[in-house]
């Protein structure tokens, strides 16, 4: 089947897993071989982060799945928004509260809000405190705006053993994201899609070609067909331009 779009996440996949939100870029070399992809491929982003980070590093993409696809943009700038996400309003502006009542009590800890486009929508946020001194405190303080979340019918991802929780709008589904993408880009051909977690795992199997990214926090559960090692992602992206045998290239590359 011919190769007609790549899908990528960001976080551990094109960006390492645990840089910040403003130190995050592409390397030279990927925004290079992302660019020139992007004029023969049709080329788009999914991701649990929002559209102004997504569109910020790949700003060349056709289209941008953001907040686990609860909005996706393409580069005409339309946006197709997920309804829950508008009725959801009330609850997540109340988890949010909590959240920064609880984390103004603990030390450094962010709390991220996701917001769609118009900068103002909230579509979720995020509880991190991978910086904090208080683990144990803001473990238990998670719980409480888990609890809280799951009561307002929120939807709620954590992942073990990494210091970090969110909360969506609605479920998010990389491989419902993926078809969203498919449809709205016209794409008929195969997909190739690049991720390194189990938020992937949907993706993985919607997609004609999965490929995990490993690197050390990668999980054993990848469902991807084919995997390399996160430093080897920029060499695949450069052999994607001359050739879209991917398993030839995967072979020369000497990993699976
Ligand atoms: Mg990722």
């Amino acid at each position: 089947m011919h190769v007609e779009a790549l899908f990528t996440d960001l976080d551990g996949t094109l960006i390492p897993p645990d840089v910040s939100r403003e130190d995050a870029r592409l390397t030279s070399r990927l925004h290079a071989a992302l660019s020139r992809l992007s004029e023969e491929l049709k080329l788009a982003v999914i991701t649990t982060k929002d559209y102004h980070f997504a569109s910020r590093l790949v700003p060349f993409a056709h289209a941008w799945a953001t907040i686990g696809g609860l909005e996706i943009t393409t580069r005409d700038n339309t946006s197709y928004v997920e309804e829950r996400v508008l009725e959801k309003q009330h609850a997540i502006g109340r988890v949010l509260s909590l959240a920064e009542e609880l984390a103004s009590g603990l030390d450094r800890i962010v709390v991220e809000r996701k917001l769609l486009r118009d900068r103002v929508t909230l579509a979720g946020l995020a509880f991190d405190w991978r910086l904090s001194g208080s683990v144990e405190k803001a473990v238990e303080a998670a719980s409480l705006i888990e609890a809280e979340a799951k009561a307002h019918g929120l939807h709620v991802m954590r992942y073990p053993g990494r210091p970090y929780l969110d909360v969506f709008a609605a479920e998010i589904d990389k491989g419902k994201a993926l078809r969203r993408l498919r449809e709205i880009l016209n794409i008929g051909g195969a997909v190739i899609y690049m991720g390194d977690s189990e938020a992937d795992n949907p993706a993985f199997r919607e997609a004609e070609i999965s490929i995990g990214i490993i690197h050390s926090e990668t999980p054993k559960n990848l469902e991807a067909k084919h995997t390399i090692p996160f430093n080897a992602r920029e060499n695949f992206l450069e052999a994607l331009q001359a050739s879209r045998d991917v398993e030839s290239i995967l072979r020369e590359m000497h990993v699976s």
